[in-house]
């Protein structure tokens, strides 16, 4: 099978040329990136094999998000003239008839096992880009599912996991921790360079949906519409929103879902240029006031910071039936570690004990070990 996860040499090659990686047929594409910024498009595409049946199970929903890839390519583009460097991005390329990539398993393929290989590599290439993302700089990262709406009220609609009926209530309910909890931005909250509250960030004059409202782009909530309203058919945010920020217990990253409106947003390429560099600035400007990270240029700096990085320092390097590697640097107790193959594919995921990396049943072969904030390192497991 063609590989798909190629980790390490996404990092090898992250400060260098941008890489895309397909998934089985090209059905799910992958654009690596080095900024701290993920978008996936599971709803843009057009693709429509017959040989793979058409979506019926569970009343299955199946209409395109018009456009919606072909915004996300010009964000990137305006991204990369703005900052210089690039977004990682997760594109479906097929039809919604056949697939839905935001949706859990069953749902979103009916029980086509290709349908099922291609909803594993949307989701695997996320977790990659977040891993990256977050190994780079420092599990600060942001991630948008992008979508089109077709609700009357031509707005942006950004989904946090929170219901219309839940953003009807008050700044001060919002802010409990059973709301913040659940929230698609929770670690935002947590740790944004401000200490600003759930509810700020949600609505207040800095919001990212604020920041759309003052560039011509009204969004909710935002400072200008503090909520959708009941029965306005808000879009709150679907899988990928759960499973892939913060409201799921395993992962960093903040994230939202964007469900954009057609007219002046997404229908014509004029239109869509004007709102993906109006995006790419507020993105940048995001970033800066939430995160303190400065997305001009991030991916340079990085890359000078990616060579000051420290070695870890591990032995042996080749092993022959070892159970575990010691590593000699002093601080690292306690600390996550990955060992991922060469194709990235993650293996194990533990902690750092008594100096110990403990490995257990490795395959002969080579693997790399993934630290936060160290350079990685390569081992080789030799046949017994
Ligand atoms: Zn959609």
């Amino acid at each position: 099978m063609k590989h798909v996860f190629a980790l390490i040499i996404l990092f090898v090659c992250l400060n260098t040329n941008a890489q895309t990686f397909f998934g089985l047929n090209n059905y799910i594409e992958y654009k690596v990136g080095n900024l701290p910024l993920i978008i996936s498009v599971p709803h843009g595409g057009t693709v429509n094999p017959s040989s793979i049946p058409t979506r019926t199970c569970n009343n299955a929903v199946t209409v395109t998000d018009g456009n919606t890839i072909e915004l996300a390519r010009q964000i990137d583009t305006a991204l990369q003239q703005l900052t210089g460097c690039k977004a990682h991005f997760v594109f479906c390329h097929l039809r919604r008839t056949k697939i839905d990539c935001n949706r859990n398993l069953a749902d979103g393929t009916c029980g086509n096992l290709q349908m099922q290989q291609s909803w594993n590599e949307f989701q695997k290439f996320i977790d990659t880009a977040q891993l990256i993302a977050n190994t780079t700089y420092n599990n600060k990262s942001f991630y948008i599912d992008l979508h089109g709406h077709g609700n009357p009220i031509p707005r942006l609609e950004l989904g946090y996991l929170l219901t219309e009926t839940e953003l009807g209530y008050s700044n001060t309910t919002l802010n409990q921790l059973s709301y913040v909890n659940t929230s698609s931005i929770k670690n935002l909250v947590n740790s944004n360079i401000n200490s600003y509250t759930h509810a700020q960030l949600l609505r207040d004059s800095f919001a990212l949906g604020s920041y759309f409202g003052y560039g011509g782009y009204p969004a909710v909530p935002s400072l200008q519409i503090q909520n959708p309203g009941t029965s306005s058919g808000y879009y709150n945010g679907g899988y990928n929103t759960f499973a892939n920020t913060c409201a799921s217990p395993s992962v960093i990253s903040s994230g939202v879902q964007i469900e954009c409106n057609n007219p002046n947003v997404r229908d014509t390429y004029i239109n869509r240029k004007k709102f993906a560099d109006s995006t790419a600035r507020i993105l940048i400007k995001f970033f800066k006031k939430h995160y303190g990270i400065n997305l001009m240029n991030a991916c340079l700096v990085n890359s000078i910071k990616q060579t000051e990085m420290q070695e870890i320092s591990i032995y042996p390097t080749l092993l022959k039936g070892d159970k575990f590697l010691l590593v000699k640097n002093k601080n690292l107790e306690n600390k996550p570690f990955i060992i991922t193959n060469t194709q990235g594919a993650q293996l194990i995921i533990n902690r750092v004990k008594d100096n110990k990396i403990l490995l257990p049943n490795l395959a002969p072969g080579a693997y790399y070990l993934l630290i936060e904030g160290y350079k990685v390192a390569k081992f080789i497991c030799l046949p017994e």
